[in-house]
């Protein structure tokens, strides 16, 4: 197997309660509060969760638009982390984002030339403008958009095609991994998929690799090789996509499965209805986090954290129902 492209450890953001006339700080949001996992070249990572459970907070804190709390991002061997201001820049030219509203990710003030070049000036990439309008050219029939309307601006785009435009500038620089944040979310069902398959066909061109963070499993499930599912910070199981779509593990997978449509009557899941709201990350419940809206939970579960453990090879999970096995990322 290969080495992994990308290596996420014990990652951490914690953001500060500020309180009263001074501002100090008198307790912290665990937003992120201890996610491992990793990213090979070329694979498709998918991260679900409700909203709110950290996985956006996780995917840009790769990219180090937020700047983690704590633990280690190791991508093609350097430590993001511990990255200079120039490294950085270096970083981006090699991680992109597409976010999830295309219309409030892109200028309204500029064209989608100069959305397109932006990027190709800052990593400065083509020497002259006819050459950089020509990599314009070709990213736009990349993403399915005719090189003609390069003049337009984003109003005059919908919203699916906005999206592509957010595409082709994220692929502007030639990118190894893309994270891509609720990006079919914000779209028609109808249009959904047509970006779906935009973003495989991609992957099989360029060989790219995703961090595909969706809160809705069904949009995870037909792109991802591997799925990491997390609930109020923590990572609670994590799969090949398989593995996890026909076994799921954790209680919290499970009820999120239950909820997917499945095309075969006779395979119908029971719906796992979810007691309860999310509860704060400022203020989370003791134990495991999911004990108050769990169907399985024990007396152990409001006392003490589930170990993160492989229960089967490849197949991790966070939970007092498995036996204590070897853990591992
Ligand atoms: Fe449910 Fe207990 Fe497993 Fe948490 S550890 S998911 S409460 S059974």
């Amino acid at each position: 197997m290969s080495e992994p492209l990308l290596q996420v450890t014990n990652l951490q953001k914690l953001f500060p309660i500020k309180k009263g006339l001074f501002r100090s700080t008198v307790g912290h949001v665990r937003a992120v509060d201890g996610v491992s996992f990793s990213v090979r070249a070329g694979e498709t990572f998918g991260l679900v969760g409700e909203s709110g459970c950290g996985k956006s907070t996780t995917g840009r804190s790769l990219l180090r638009l937020i700047e983690p709390t704590g633990g280690d991002i190791i991508f093609a061997g350097q430590d993001v982390r511990k990255m200079s201001r120039q490294n950085l820049r270096a970083l981006r030219r090699q991680m992109q984002i597409v976010f999830q509203d295309p219309y409030a990710s892109l200028n309204p003030r500029y064209t989608i030339k100069q959305t397109l070049e932006e990027p190709l000036l800052i990593h400065r990439l083509g020497h002259s403008s006819r050459e950089r309008e020509k990599r314009i050219e070709q990213l736009m029939e990349t993403v399915g958009l005719s090189p003609s309307r390069m003049h337009r601006y984003p109003h005059e785009f919908s919203g699916g095609q906005r999206q592509r435009i957010g595409i082709a500038r994220a692929l502007a620089v030639s990118p190894q991994v893309i994270v891509a944040d609720e990006p079919v979310s914000a779209l028609d069902v109808s249009v959904q998929s047509q970006v779906l398959n935009l973003f495989d066909d991609l992957q099989k061109e360029f060989h790219i690799a995703y961090i595909f963070i969706a809160h809705d499993l069904s949009v995870v499930k037909h792109i991802s090789d591997r799925i990491g599912v997390m609930y109020l910070g923590k990572m609670v199981e994590l799969a090949d996509a398989d593995d996890l779509y026909h076994e799921p593990l954790h209680p919290y997978s499970q009820a999120l499965l239950s909820a997917v449509p499945v095309p075969d009557p006779d395979a119908k899941r029971d719906r796992i209805i979810l007691q309860g709201d999310l509860p704060s990350p400022a203020n989370p419940p003791s134990g495991c986090y999911f004990h108050p809206r769990c169907k399985d939970a024990m007396d152990v579960c409001r006392l003490k954290a589930p170990d993160w453990q492989e229960v089967k090879p490849g197949h991790f999970t966070a939970c007092h129902l498995y036996g204590h096995a070897k853990g591992g990322a």
